[in-house]
């Protein structure tokens, strides 16, 4: 791939993240996407399509969803979804504020979903976000589309015979990451403080950092057992050992680049100093720069 075209294809994977303007640079042809589901552990599925996987808790209070992916894919969502449960879908949590995991809130609130976040989150998204890292950004966002119930800390949702807890996990991938603890299910979803099997991107201008990725992971991993299903952001549903992997890839490298940083070097040092290389073969990236770029968001949130 040429320079333009990995850039090209760099920013609009960033830009559909982050549900800015660069999205619509290239035009992204929705009807090609496909919304897959997959029964994750009692009363949890998880739907894959374009973005951020989405968990779905379905049982006889109706349903609720984590994430929401993108507003062309609504109609796409409410149709796997119908075909788990005829129930509306009371809630959605937005486990950050990326475009990809918000960007059906507007959709869904309009048919009376209510939208639940990390009070950051609404904040980010009524502001508007300036993505220094792709020089790129993402515009206010107003009305149906914000979280109208916002919490600080924790927050239960009780339904379905279970308990969803939320935990806010500090500076991860942003300043306004939550975890989805499902307790009776056994599953969590980690929204994007877990890239199973893939080099994450922390968003280092929205106050995420490679610190809060490796706490997010220490504190899920202190919660779960062998038999807890865990949903990351992206990528495949794993276990605590998937985790771990990741979690150690992340202290690996940290750990390098950390020290390469005080001795003095520069980032562009740092980057051709290659301190992934071990880990290309078990871990992958949304373009063939992208470990060079996850090196950037870990050089520059030290
Ligand atoms: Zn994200």
């Amino acid at each position: 791939m040429n320079i333009n075209k990995w850039m090209t294809a760099t920013a609009v994977s960033i830009g559909l993240m982050a549900g800015s303007t660069l999205a619509t640079a290239q035009e992204q042809d929705w009807s090609k996407v496909e919304i897959k589901t997959e029964k994750v552990s009692g009363n949890i599925y998880v739907l894959f399509g374009q973005g951020g996987n989405i968990g779905v808790s379905v049982g006889e209070d109706g349903v609720y969803i984590i994430d929401d992916q993108f507003a062309p894919l609504t109609e796409k969502i409410k149709a796997a979804i119908a075909a788990l449960s005829d129930k509306p879908i009371r809630f959605a949590i937005n486990t950050h504020y990326h475009g990809d995991h918000t960007g059906g809130n507007e959709n869904l609130g309009k048919e009376g979903t209510i939208i639940v976040a990390h009070d950051n989150v609404r904040i980010r998204m009524k502001k508007g976000t300036f993505l220094k890292a792709f020089n790129d950004h993402v515009p206010p966002k107003e009305g149906l589309a914000l979280p109208v119930v916002t919490f600080n800390d924790q927050a239960g949702l009780h339904l379905n015979g279970e308990q969803a807890r939320m935990h806010y996990v500090a500076n991860a991938h942003t300043d306004g990451d939550s975890i989805v603890y499902f307790e009776g299910s056994n599953v969590v979803h980690m929204g994007d403080t877990f890239f199973a099997g893939m080099f994450p991107f922390i968003d280092v201008d929205s106050g995420g950092s490679v610190d809060g990725m490796i706490a997010a992971a220490n504190k899920v991993l202190a919660m779960v057992n062998g038999e807890t299903r865990i949903i990351p952001g992206h990528g495949q549903v794993t276990d605590n050992k998937g985790l771990t992997s990741y979690r150690d890839m992340l202290v690996t490298v940290r750990g390098r680049v950390a020290e390469m940083k005080s001795a003095g070097k520069t980032l562009e040092e740092v980057q051709a100093e290659n301190p992934v290389a071990d880990f290309l073969d078990s871990f992958v990236g949304f373009s063939a720069e992208w470990p060079k770029l996850f090196v950037g968001f870990v050089f520059n949130s030290l």
